[in-house]
């Protein structure tokens, strides 16, 4: 037990965050009631059984004041038992306060402590003082017999058992299961402590402006300067933040004069302790405080609670007065709390009725009205009416409809499905595998979880950023990119040792990873530039053809529209680097499944509907993942990458005569042998010659492999031989080497993880035992052939701070993610570098 002053011995470690608080404020000389502050190792013995020497403690203590014990983990997000008032109240005391405070006041106080007693400590149930109604002599008479008569045992008037007991209790109740689990949850450690202050109380009742409240300096919504809190005269403890009674500051309020009027000189010393709680314990800080017949004590500090969107303007504040250091600044904001400033939210407050629950694949929350198909959701959006498109999965064909859609709802897939890797592209708001849903698609019906039948038309909110769908419409909070967020970033930037690059496929893509400050494109998938309609058509012509005479009138329709591709790219990313992955389309992706897309395939291919299908039928496979993909369509029918190649080096001719250089990259996908890559290899050189002698101009270009087989990473020394840079796709790496469908592992993956089979799904984090054995495997053995050898990961893990400390550790050059990713990418990877 050790009394808070100036030198006394102090530390978050050994007695809590509120301990070692108070004890600075006891350093500021603000006026901190005298306090007395217990150790982990003594609560954790009281939990054990001890008896500590109360009287011992009392004596640091004027005995005519009450007191009050209240919790001090390291953490205060961990929570704890909640605060004790008002110890020592008994008989006498009653009788002295009641000269002091009147009557009423001396009795509700008293016998509140009686029932929190009761039911805290002596463990009684609160029912037993149900017929207590009022504040007089004789409810506080039946309160002391109907306490003796359940307990067994007269109300203990001695302050020095009171105390003993409740300090026991408190540490119990920490040690409970239910709370370990609780904070274990919060990421508190299993051998986590609890320290206990015990404090003289200041009663804030009694003649004179005697109350108590709180107060702050900043808005915790915007993170703002502004002056806000709360005061109710007459109350103790945190009464004044029980809403109903209390009045704020400054403002008039009807519900009572603030305390700039009741009392101006208090609360312009309150104001100056808080700017100097700020500038030495470097934090924005809320003051506890009473106020005793006009004198002001500070009972508290605690660290403002605050959105994501105060967070960073309070961080950059702090570190602009010169009160933190750019760097701390840095350190203090979650890379996760990001994508919350990137995309609109459901607000904290807003009330959720939810309808069911899946993955949360891509962040962000919108409403809508449900639609079952792309067609209906892009004639709502035509309309101008929000909609959510839902679907059992979504395909190629439903690209339009994500595009005119507001969010998307999948009963199928994981973190790596079509929907969730086209959604967090959009930054489309997206939810898949929500099994536990029923979608009656052909019913257009939406079973939610408790039975309850939604129709098209209805209206549904999707909370992309924790996996829930709502019902109807809920409070949100926009999406906010200021001058904050981007000098904090350009903070950030300053520490980071990594690339970071973005996956982007389109234009808008393209944009929003340069206005993320991405440097450069690690991932164009360029089968993604064909969803649009008008592209679908001749890409299925080019899928059908029968012999390459066929094929290549369908490719010399392509090929225009690659290059206006390419150079559009080129020109948007303003000389960054921009690699291009040839064709890697699973074909079953790109053949129409429904009745009418096979009919308007007819159409154009000008055949009977018939010849569609049985075509579709000799282009199906069994396991379309595993089958005439990548490299191995490339090598099959090499008129396809010759195209490509052709359209990304005329791209840099043209883009060239606008000024700009362009060294494209050219990226090689699921490669499992050299001999795949020497064969891509001779002919994209042929190409690349054939384009120089017909401009007679010279360019440049590189060649890379895809490494996302497990083989490719075994045969990395192999494949490097060919290869500028080698790219981990850790989609599918990881879907080969768990041999686990990256489409079908949501319908199980919650089980899996719940059942603690997966710690962590691992198509959302890098799992760096297993797949990163082979990473680091393909690294080591790449570099040993090519010491220079580029080395990136483009898998939808590479924002995750776990992906990029281990890509960091492995000597990668960048990371790349999807566009909304990057900026929680770059911070994530400068705080890896502090
Ligand atoms: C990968 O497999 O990790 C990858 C980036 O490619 P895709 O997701 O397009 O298969
Ligand atoms: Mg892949």
């Amino acid at each position: 037990m050790t009394l808070i002053t100036p030198s006394s011995p102090m530390s978050t470690p050994t007695h809590g965050g509120r301990a070692k608080c108070l004890q600075r404020l006891v350093r500021l000389d603000l006026p901190v009631p005298r306090t007395v502050a217990l150790s982990f190792d003594t609560v954790h013995q009281l939990a054990g059984g001890y008896r500590p020497d109360v009287s011992e403690l009392l004596t640091e203590f004027d005995p005519d004041t009450l007191l009050c014990v209240r919790p001090s983990s390291e953490d205060p997000d961990w929570g704890g038992p909640g605060a004790f008032l008002n110890i020592g109240m008994n008989d006498a005391r009653h009788k002295a306060l009641c000269a002091r405070i009147g009557d009423v006041a001396a009795t509700e106080i008293y016998l509140r402590f009686i029932m929190n007693y009761a039911v805290d400590v002596a463990r009684l149930d609160a029912e037993v003082f149900d017929e207590i109604d009022g504040a007089s002599p004789a409810a506080l008479a039946k309160a002391l017999v109907l306490y003796e008569e359940e307990a067994e045992e007269p109300f203990p008037q001695d302050p020095a058992v009171q105390l003993a007991e409740i300090l026991r209790s408190m540490a119990r109740a920490w040690e409970g299961t239910t709370a370990r689990l609780l904070r274990q949850a919060k990421g508190a450690p299993v051998d986590a402590g609890l320290g206990l202050v015990v404090q003289e109380m200041a009663l804030g009742l009694g003649s004179g402006e005697c109350g108590s409240g709180v107060l702050q300096l900043v808005n915790p919504s915007t993170g703002l300067p502004q002056v806000t809190g709360r005061y109710l005269s007459q109350s103790q403890g945190r009464e004044a933040l029980d809403g109903g009674a209390a009045s704020i500051f400054l403002e008039k309020d009807p519900r009572g004069p603030s305390l700039e009027e009741l009392a101006p000189e208090a609360f312009a010393a309150l104001k100056e302790h808080a700017a100097l709680m700020r500038a030495r314990l470097r934090e924005e800080m809320q003051i506890e405080f009473t106020i005793e017949n006009g004198k002001l004590h500070i009972l508290d500090g605690v660290r403002v609670e605050r959105s994501a969107r105060a967070a960073l303007r309070i961080v950059v504040r702090l570190a602009e007065d010169g009160i933190i250091t750019r760097q701390e600044a840095v350190m203090r904001i979650e890379p996760r709390a990001l994508s919350e400033l990137l995309h609109r939210q459901v607000a904290a407050k807003a009330r959720r009725d939810v309808l069911g629950s899946g993955i949360a694949a891509s962040p962000g929350a919108a409403t809508g009205r449900i639609v079952f198909s792309s067609e209906a959701a892009q004639a709502s959006a035509a309309r101008g009416d929000p909609c959510v498109l839902v679907r059992r999965e979504t395909s190629p064909e439903d690209i339009r409809g994500m595009h005119a859609a507001s969010a998307v709802l999948t009963e199928r897939g994981g973190m790596t499905s079509h929907a969730a890797v086209i959604g967090r592209g959009l930054g489309l708001p997206c939810v898949v595998g929500a099994a536990n849903m029923r979608f009656q698609v052909k019913r257009r019906s939406l079973v939610a979880t408790d039975g309850r039948v939604l129709k098209e038309g209805d209206e549904i909110t999707i909370d992309g950023t924790n996996g829930q769908v709502l019902a109807g419409s809920v409070e949100m909070i926009e999406a906010t990119l200021d001058d904050t967020f981007r000098t904090f970033m350009s903070w950030a930037d300053a520490e980071r040792d990594i690339g970071v690059r973005a996956n982007a496929d389109t234009p808008a893509d393209a944009k929003t990873a340069l206005h993320f400050r991405a440097q450069g494109i690690g991932l164009c998938r360029t089968e993604h530039m064909f969803f649009e309609a008008e592209r679908l058509t001749p890409m299925r012509e080019m899928i059908f053809a029968h012999d390459p005479k066929d094929r290549q009138a369908a490719l010399e329709l392509v090929l225009p529209m690659q290059r206006a591709d390419f150079l559009e790219l080129f020109q948007i990313m303003q000389g960054q680097p921009v690699c291009i992955r040839l064709f890697d389309p699973p074909l079953h992706e790109f053949l129409p499944t429904s009745r009418a897309g096979q009919r308007e395939l007819a159409e154009a291919l000008d055949i009977p509907v018939s010849d569609v299908t049985r075509r579709i039928e000799s282009l199906s496979e069994y396991n379309p993942m595993l089958g005439m993909r990548g490299v191995r369509l490339g090598i099959s029918v090499p008129e396809i990458y010759d195209m490509q190649a052709r359209a990304i080096f005329e791209a840099t001719v043209e883009a060239a005569k606008e000024g700009i250089t362009v060294v494209p990259e050219i990226m090689v996908p699921l490669v499992s042998a050299k001999r795949e890559v020497e064969l891509v290899r001779t002919r994209v050189e042929a190409v690349a010659s054939a384009v120089r002698t017909e401009n007679d101009v010279d360019f440049s270009y590189r060649l890379g492999v895809m490494v996302e087989t497990p083989r490719a990473c075994l045969r990395a020394g192999d494949i490097a031989e060919h290869t500028h840079f080698l790219s981990f796709g850790t989609n599918d790496l990881t879907q080969m080497t768990y041999g686990l469908s990256r489409d079908d592992a949501g319908r199980f993956m919650s089980e899996y993880v719940r059942q603690g089979v997966f710690s962590e799904d691992p198509f959302h984090i890098l799992d760096t035992e297993g797949v990163g054995e082979l990473l680091r495997l393909g690294v080591v053995r790449g570099r040993a052939t090519r010491p220079n050898v580029v080395l990136s990961i483009c898998g939808e893990h590479a924002a995750h701070t776990e992906s990029i400390a281990f890509c960091r550790e492995a000597g990668f050059d960048y990371v790349s993610c999807s566009p909304f990713r990057v900026p929680v990418a770059r911070l994530a990877a400068a705080q890896l570098a502090l």
